[in-house]
């Protein structure tokens, strides 16, 4: 890898490269009364402010920002605003029935568009364009699995036009790919431009957003910080990755790592000879997964695991990333992309998501303490924050509705164990999956070895 002068290491992500980090905005001063306290400026926190705002405008709605809004995942994600289910479809099916999940499913598809249509109304330029996902699969064993998710996909009654088999190539070029699905339902984005759009817009329905200010402790009522507590009959935990952070919390959903890549502006002669012309996002079906788009400013944006967990659910907040981590992404993406060999790494990053214990995501709202909640995306919640923005909203405001009744909403799930069996359980899985999808190079099937670490941690 060449990582030549301009490379930056961390810094929160590449997408605030062109922009700048936002400069701190104020700090809560004091104790203060709301109606609704939203602890956390990502998607999930913004969109619930925009919702609520939008239903009722003479609400008073406060956030508090530990450090500035799009500090999270939100600022650092793929750009999939994916209709991708965040957790297990198969799970959803099994707790809450096959046609409750094939609703959540459809309505995943819908929050896309209302993603894209939001944006437009509110003159948010985050680089949107819906170019769908390819999912390619490099081997006979990833082919197997890419079959069956389109087989699952049919016998849920989706058609063709919602997903389908492509021939290698037909799409964009990747190299080893045998076999590839793709689906319209997804776009690309310019993470930190949605979720800085975002904040501009709810501060302008009137929305305070107190940034630089930690919630350390959460209680009926009160979202309590350094700084002084906000009072409000609801108290939404947007949190996600971040969420062990919070005192009680430690064990609820563990801060996942994801890491990522850019390469230098590549030239129109690559673009044409891999043929990357419609935008779509790019992944793969191996168990250790990358996920990767064509940004704007004609760059790879590539993701993938990197170190998945530090132990005691540490994070590293502003996402500085080993460099063994951007050494094996770049070789994945040469892998991947072998014309790309020209290109060098000009930025890596790392975020946590959070992940629940089961692996599904949950929506909630206790009307007897007013707290409530959103998240556990598992790596999928750049559109389903905003199903949870509109969730929550109609939660806070009574009103049942199509969305109050979807499978993900008022789940329990349990905690994670404490350490050091949470490390190891997860260094064990991952572990399992590398060795998975080494073997998987030269077998037809899925392995045995990715089936224990399903086993394992319950990833099914
Ligand atoms: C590298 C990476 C790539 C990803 N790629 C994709 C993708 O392509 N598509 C997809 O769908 N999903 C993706 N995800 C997941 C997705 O980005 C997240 O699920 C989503 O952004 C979560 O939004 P959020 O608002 O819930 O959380 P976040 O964006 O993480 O926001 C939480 C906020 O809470 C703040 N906070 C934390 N603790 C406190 C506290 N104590 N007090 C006050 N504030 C606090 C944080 O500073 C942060 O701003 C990716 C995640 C990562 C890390």
């Amino acid at each position: 890898m060449s990582a030549d002068t301009g490379f930056v290491n961390g810094e929160v992500s590449y997408w605030y490269r062109e922009e700048g980090l936002p400069g701190p905005g104020p700090r809560l001063d004091g104790n203060l009364p709301a109606d609704v306290v939203i602890v956390g400026a990502g998607y999930t926190g913004l969109w619930t402010a925009y919702y609520l705002k939008q239903a009722d405008p003479s609400l008073d709605v406060v956030l508090l920002e530990k450090e500035f809004a799009g500090f999270g995942a939100s600022g650092r994600n793929g750009g999939w605003l994916t209709a991708a289910l965040a957790g297990s479809p198969e799970r959803y099916a099994r707790s809450h029935g096959h046609d409750a999940a094939v609703r959540l499913q459809r309505e995943m598809i819908t929050s896309v568009d209302e993603v894209i249509a939001a944006c437009e109304k509110e003159g948010i330029d985050a680089d949107i364009v819906k170019g769908g996902v390819l999912t390619v699969a490099r081997g006979s064993a990833q082919t197997a699995r890419l079959r069956a998710s389109v087989t699952r996909m049919r016998s849920w009654g989706f058609e063709e036009e919602d997903l389908r088999l492509v021939e290698p190539g037909e799409r964009l070029r990747v190299a080893g790919a045998v076999a590839g699905s793709w689906s319209p339902h997804c776009a690309r984005v310019q993470p930190a431009k949605l979720v800085q759009g975002l904040a501009r817009v709810v501060r302008g329905l009137g929305v305070r957003i107190f940034e630089g200010t930690p919630v350390t402790e959460l209680a009926p009522h009160r979202a309590i910080t350094p700084y002084g507590t906000v009072s409000a009959p609801y108290v939404i935990r947007a949190t996600e990755g971040f969420t062990a952070g919070i005192s009680g919390l430690r064990r609820q959903w563990l801060p996942m790592n994801s890491s990522m890549i850019v390469t230098a502006p590549l030239p129109e002669a690559f673009w044409d000879e891999v043929g990357w012309q419609g935008r779509d996002l790019l992944g793969d079906e191996a168990h250790y997964y990358m996920y990767a788009q064509r940004t704007a400013d004609d760059r790879i944006a590539f993701g993938g695991r990197g170190k998945p967990y530090l132990y005691g659910s540490r994070i590293d907040a502003r996402g500085h990333t080993p460099a063994q981590t951007v050494d094996a992404l770049w070789s994945l993406l040469l892998d991947f992309f072998p014309g790309a060999a020209t290109s060098r790494v000009e930025h890596a990053w790392s975020g946590v998501l959070g992940v629940p214990r089961d692996w599904c995501s949950t929506v909630h709202v206790d009307h007897a303490t007013g707290l409530g909640w959103a998240g556990g995306y598992t790596g999928h919640g750049v559109t389903t924050a905003n199903l949870a923005g509109r969730t929550l909203r109609d939660l806070i405001l009574r009103e049942k509705s199509e969305l109050t009744s979807l499978p993900w909403v008022g789940r329990t799930v349990r905690r994670w164990e404490p350490e050091p069996l949470r490390w190891l359980g997860v260094h064990a899985m991952y572990g399992l999956y590398r060795a998975a999808d080494a073997r998987e190079r030269t077998r037809p099937r899925t392995s045995f070895l990715a089936r224990l670490a399903d086993l394992i941690t319950g990833h099914a």
